[in-house]
């Protein structure tokens, strides 16, 4: 279970894992005759409406003549914040519809109008989150279309997705009926009730580079006493029970750590007709220990560069062990991975077990995937934690549901980004222009402050420096 927060320190791991994704965007990027002669930003435009629908078919409480504005501006609205990645995007829309008449929201948002932070607040405040869980599949049917999924891809035809428990909101003052909570603090007699709202999120990963593609999370509502692991290991076999089936054509391979190898989960995985590759700590699994500190093993040893001198990867693994001590344990199998800097000092160990069978010719690979799911931590959630997704900055916490769908539309702006940047060649070439993420959203909030755009064609044009910009209003 990770926490994210507002936490100070994330802005410069931000920063870090930023310029690493947008150099893989810059790297090799030619300009497409697309893009310079008939740009269409359509998968955007795709992914906008499906979401539209969604927002369609939340809950609208008014009667009569309250409903001045209409759910799917009510939602957007709140998005746009998050897609855009800046906090002020609608404060700035709302003085450029009063002094020009219009606004990029309508342009890019086609809303109709700007309600206030209080109203998009009481709108979406009672709404499931669930009804969002269709624009997450929109994005998934987006990175369908061939040659969207290539970077993603690993194992084979394999794509991973990581599982992971976290904590999305933390206060010992801002609280809703929705909340859990605990006790703080080691002396008894000063201890305070903490606030939290946690997920089980699912994200597809992959080793090698820093993008990532956050699907719909389950979220974790623990009941009166039980265990806090207990609880992430439900969601997880709920997310799968509700969730596996639909992903089935990224034919995914599960990421998870210690807590997700036990038999219960592994056995959810393959009733699903998918993989799995969790962290096998020897602490939790003193039966399979028992297997493999008596047994010759299979091992590899690869030689790895690392800055200016050579690590020694060391690899070791075995095939069918029982996972647990009773008659119908599940067949797994073990692998390890040793890495020891130049000087023969260890400096990573870590072991797993999946039903993959391990060889010589696959095992770096399973281990690297296995490895992979730390990119929640660096390549999703940093990110959401900082800058422009900053949650609940906006809107508050809300009293029943608020938070879960600020965080499910933080996820969504997240996703839609990362196939802009796999999908929509003028996108790309934006971003490339711009040549960090950070740079790249701090000229969209710039350019949509001021200058209104009749399209997102026009808008990626102006970024990627094809088409000059409008005329000021
Ligand atoms: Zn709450």
């Amino acid at each position: 279970m990770r926490r994210v927060g507002l936490a100070p320190r994330a802005a410069s791991r931000k920063c870090h894992s930023t310029n690493k994704s947008a150099g893989l965007v810059r790297k090799g990027f030619r300009i497409p005759h697309a893009v310079r002669f008939a740009v269409r930003v359509q998968t955007l435009r795709t992914m906008l409406g499906d979401l539209r629908l969604c927002f369609e078919s939340f809950p609208d409480r008014r009667q009569g003549q309250n409903a001045t504005y209409s759910m799917a501006d009510i939602g957007l609205a709140a998005f746009s914040i998050f897609f855009m990645q800046s906090p002020s995007f609608l404060a700035h829309q709302r003085r450029l519809k009063e002094g020009h008449g219009r606004s990029n929201c309508a342009s890019l948002f086609e809303m109709d109008r700007i309600p206030s932070d209080n109203h998009i607040r009481a709108m979406l405040d009672p709404a499931s989150p669930a009804l969002l869980h269709p624009a997450f599949a929109s994005v998934v049917e987006a990175l369908r279309r061939p040659g969207a999924l290539d970077e993603f891809r690993r194992l084979g035809e394999h794509t991973l997705i990581a599982l992971d428990g976290t904590e999305y909101h933390c206060s010992d003052k801002i609280r809703c009926e929705q909340c859990s909570r605990r006790l703080r603090g080691k002396d008894t007699s000063k201890e305070k009730i903490e606030y939290f709202h946690a997920m089980l999120s699912a994200t597809v990963v992959a080793p090698g580079h820093n993008h990532a593609i956050p699907l719909e999370p389950e979220f974790i509502v623990p009941q009166d006493g039980a265990e806090k692991q207990d609880c992430e290991s439900r969601a997880a076999r709920r997310w799968l029970a509700t969730h596996a089936a639909r992903h089935a054509a990224l034919n995914p391979v599960y990421l998870g750590d210690d807590l997700y190898s036990n038999q219960p989960l592994c056995q959810a995985v393959l009733d699903q007709g998918a993989h799995f590759i969790f962290v096998c700590k020897p602490s939790s699994h003193p039966l399979i220990e028992e297997y493999i500190s008596g047994a010759e093993l299979p091992s590899h040893v690869v030689r790895v560069k690392h800055g200016r001198s050579w690590d020694t990867h060391h690899y070791r693994w075995m095939n069918a062990v029982p996972l647990r001590d009773s008659k119908d344990a599940l067949a797994v199998n073990w692998f390890e991975i040793t890495i020891m800097n130049a000087d023969g000092k260890t400096t990573y160990h870590n072991s797993f077990v999946t039903d993959l069978p391990v060889d010589r010719d696959n095992v770096a690979e399973l281990a690297a995937c296995g490895r992979a799911r730390w990119k929640i931590e660096n390549a999703t959630f940093n990110v959401l934690k900082s800058n422009g997704y900053n949650l609940e900055h906006n809107f508050g916490h809300g009293k029943q549901n608020l938070a879960a769908v600020l965080v499910s539309l933080n996820l969504l702006a997240f996703a839609f980004h990362t196939v802009c940047d796999h999908v929509e060649p003028v996108w790309r070439l934006a971003r490339s222009k711009a040549g960090t993420r950070r740079a790249f959203f701090q000229d969209l909030a710039s350019l949509t402050a001021h200058l209104i755009f009749p399209s997102w064609d026009d808008l990626m044009q102006t970024l990627a420096f094809t088409k000059p910009p409008p005329l000021p209003p």
